[in-house]
């Protein structure tokens, strides 16, 4: 029978990483024999230890933090939207040898808001953060025609950049893509006054137990709000958000199973069915 195709996920540190537990489920499930593995390599390793993986018979990579954006220039060819999103999830050994970069986080977030039942045109939409994740989202969400984004930051300069570099894509979808001081809307009575339709949280600051300082009036009964980090580093956000009254409140586990069903059919030609691993995880 010979051995297993080999994947995995690589990154730095990787023990709190899912991925393996997720795409093995996703083998068994849909009958597909391989090996998954999590690889903790160091930023200046990076490159080399994937052109090595590859070489010895590796078949495919998930790429988390810190190397996304390390990745795309380890990649033979990407996909438009790793080019858009500036960053890779997803490594696949095509079969001429050439690796091809995809990034299958912001289709995978689309995939959970619609098995959730997200209205998203139309809507007005509030990103907290404009890191790499609100960068992989940007594209994917503005093809659902929202009527405004707005993207607040704490280096404001940093969300204005993303409006630079998707302001043709808005002005295809009729989206207004906006900006804000992430610290103006922790008053009531300024940026804050009214509500949201769907407020996500995508700051990285979940990940040291907190939540932005933003008030509870962009949250009214009609708010979705959803945070893209899962576990533990989501529940401040959760919490604050449920206690404010949203009407409709979750973490980003459905994103991060979706987007790996994403990867998994890169490599493997089938999206697994995910209603199993989602009741298992979500509930
Ligand atoms: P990143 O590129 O490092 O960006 C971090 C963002 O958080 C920036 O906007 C930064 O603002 C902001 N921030 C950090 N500390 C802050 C603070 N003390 N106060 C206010 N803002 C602060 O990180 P990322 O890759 O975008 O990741 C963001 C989150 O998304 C992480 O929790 C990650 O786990 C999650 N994520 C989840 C999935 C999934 O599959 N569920 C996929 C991708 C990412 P400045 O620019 O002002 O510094």
């Amino acid at each position: 029978m010979g051995e297993p195709d080999r994947y995995g996920v690589v990154g730095y540190p990787i023990k709190h990483s899912r991925s393996p537990f997720i795409h093995r489920h996703f083998a068994s499930a849909s009958a597909q024999r391989l090996a998954y593995s999590a690889y903790e390599v160091v930023p200046a390793d990076f490159s080399a230890w994937v052109k090595d993986f590859f070489a010895a018979g590796g078949r495919g990579l998930n790429v988390t933090v810190p190397h996304k954006e390390a990745a795309l220039t380890v990649a033979d060819h990407l996909s438009d939207r790793a080019r858009e999103a500036g960053a890779v999830n997803t490594l696949a050994c095509r079969p001429d040898g050439s690796v091809f970069g995809d990034n299958t986080d912001g289709a995978g977030w689309i995939a959970d808001l619609t098995i959730r039942d997200v209205e998203l045109r139309g809507r007005d939409v509030l990103i907290l953060g404009a890191g790499g994740a609100t960068r992989g989202i940007l594209a994917p969400l503005m093809a659902q025609r929202p009527a405004r984004i707005i993207i607040a930051n704490r280096h404001l300069e940093r969300a204005r950049a993303l409006v630079d570099r998707f302001a043709r894509a808005a002005a295809t979808s009729g989206t207004t893509l906006e900006t804000m001081a992430l610290q103006a809307l922790a008053d009531p009575d300024g940026a804050a006054k009214s509500s949201v339709d769907l407020l996500v949280q995508a700051t990285s600051v979940g990940l040291e137990g907190g939540t932005p300082a933003v008030s509870n009036s962009l949250i009214s009964v009609r708010t979705v709000a959803c945070d893209l980090a899962y576990g533990a580093a989501a529940d401040p956000f959760c919490r604050w958000a449920r206690t404010a009254g949203a009407a409709q409140v979750f973490d980003g586990t459905g994103m991060l199973i979706e987007q790996a069903a994403e990867s998994f059919r890169l490599w493997r030609g089938l999206r697994p069915d995910t209603r199993a691993l989602r009741k298992e995880l979500i509930g």
